[in-house]
């Protein structure tokens, strides 16, 4: 049977992007009765990022956690709560729970799961990514092993948290670093396993970093760098009972999670025929595939990063939602200006109130080149990338609200600049004049 009465736009995927396309939709007047989200989850889009953040944190006194329907979107930036009922009110059809397994490009039909099909004039892909597995074989896929892409997730390691004792968080990426910082505010015993030298290995430098190891370890954090895990091995209970590492130690726990990255969620589409570029779908600075009527957003688009002068991916909830106002422009005027996306970076660590110390920070631009480190992280930090004289990109942490703001005009003037002059300042107020 045929699923949609919405036929002009369909969107497949219900997180981030979509939330906000369909604001940029309804903003247009292009929503009633002519767009259809289909989304796996069972719930509206939200704000992704909130779930290894004041999620996972535990209640202080009356303080409420970060619930649904809280931060659907648009509440990441300010904008209207979009609940179910905002969708019907606008007149969008919403298919939850309904995942979408076919696509025929010559048909402009979409088939789900159950064998229900969809047709579109204007189809977004905004299926985002799924996080990486640990292969089963090795224990992957034991109970207690957790990984972190949704609410259902979310839910699952808060439960967890409870009732833990030992925690082995696997990676030093973003979710290695909220999730830890999560379960040290639960008072768990922590151990973090990555191969890499330090946390956030891509962005952070060593010495950015070292301010961070030794906070977590102030908290109780033990950090085994350089090692990877080999097997996670059950107890008698059959719950995952401790990891061993690739330095032969083993390390006991009563609860694991996985942080090692995701995937983009396309195969549907490349197998459909779609161009594919790093791993996701090619778009060009329109968002469009190779198919004129498939547009792609957020974390499944291969996109021109102009700045740069590449195509690649980017799984940030800003370009989440930039690409999703841009994507809109384009379906609706065709041919306007094309998407120039600055890379930002940003993570709010301990940002729960009633946690010790906050920590947030933010980097925007390319991090190429030499590096200054400035600011001993009491409670300040900045680092400046500086290429063959002209600065790249500026990282912050815990700089005042007008610092902030500084950043993006930074990254995206590129001034040139003396590094002797830079490396002198001793305060990030002084590096920032
Ligand atoms: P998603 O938000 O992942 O949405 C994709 C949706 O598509 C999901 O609802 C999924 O169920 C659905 N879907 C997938 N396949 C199908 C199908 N075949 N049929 C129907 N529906 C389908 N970024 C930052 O910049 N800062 C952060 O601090 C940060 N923290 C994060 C914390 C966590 C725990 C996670 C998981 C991500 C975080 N990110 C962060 C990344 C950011 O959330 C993503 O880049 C962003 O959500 C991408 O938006 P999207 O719409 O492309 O994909």
């Amino acid at each position: 049977s045929s699923l949609n009465r919405n036929t002009e736009y369909v969107i497949v995927g219900g997180g981030n992007a979509a939330g906000y396309a369909a604001k940029a939709f309804v903003d247009n007047d292009q929503a009633a009765g002519k767009l259809a989200i289909i989304s796996s989850e069972e719930v509206a889009p939200y704000e992704r990022p909130t779930l290894s953040k004041g999620y996972l944190f535990p209640i202080k006194g009356d303080a409420k956690p970060p619930r649904l329907p809280g931060f659907h979107t648009t509440v990441g930036t300010g904008g209207e709560r979009q609940t179910p009922e905002w969708y019907e009110q606008k007149g969008i059809e919403l298919l939850l729970g309904t995942t979408i397994s076919g696509l025929d490009l010559s048909k402009k039909e979409l088939t789900t799961s159950k064998g229900d099909t969809l047709s579109y004039k204007k189809l977004i892909v905004a299926t985002g990514s799924t996080a990486s597995r640990l292969p089963e074989k090795i224990g992957g896929a034991l109970p207690g092993v957790n990984y972190i892409r949704n609410v259902a997730d979310a839910d699952g390691l808060v439960k967890d948290f409870q009732n833990a004792k030992k925690v082995v968080v696997i990676g030093g990426g973003y979710i290695g670093m909220e999730v830890s910082a999560a379960a040290l505010a639960w008072g768990l015993d922590v151990t973090l396993i990555f191969p890499e030298p330090h946390f956030m290995p891509r962005l952070f430098t060593p010495g950015i970093a070292a301010h961070y190891h030794k906070l977590y370890e102030s908290l109780g954090a033990n950090f085994v760098t350089g090692a990877s895990v080999e097997r996670f091995e059950a107890g008698p209970d059959g719950r995952v009972a401790k990891a061993i590492a690739s330095n032969k130690q083993e390390y006991d726990a009563d609860l694991i999670v996985v942080g090692v990255g995701a995937k983009p969620a396309v195969q549907l589409f490349l197998d459909a025929g779609l161009d594919e570029e790093a791993k996701g779908i090619k778009v060009n600075d329109q968002l469009q595939s190779s198919n004129p009527d498939v547009y792609a957003i957020g974390d499944t688009a291969a996109f021109p990063i102009k700045i740069l002068g590449s195509t690649s991916r980017v799984e940030h909830v800003d370009h989440a939602r930039k690409s999703a106002a841009h994507v809109v422009k384009a379906i609706l005027d065709g041919s306007g200006e094309g998407y120039d996306y600055l890379p930002y970076f940003y993570s709010r660590v301990f940002e729960h109130p009633g946690t010790a110390r906050k920590v947030w920070w933010q980097f925007y631009g390319e991090n190429k080149g030499e590096v200054v480190d400035v600011g001993d992280f009491d409670p300040k930090l900045a680092a400046f990338w500086v290429d063959e004289g002209t600065l790249k990109g500026v990282f912050l942490e815990s700089g005042a609200p007008e610092e902030f703001k500084l950043l993006p005009e930074i990254a995206r003037m590129r001034p040139k600049i003396d590094i002797d002059e830079l490396k002198k300042a001793d305060t990030v107020e002084k590096a920032l004049e």
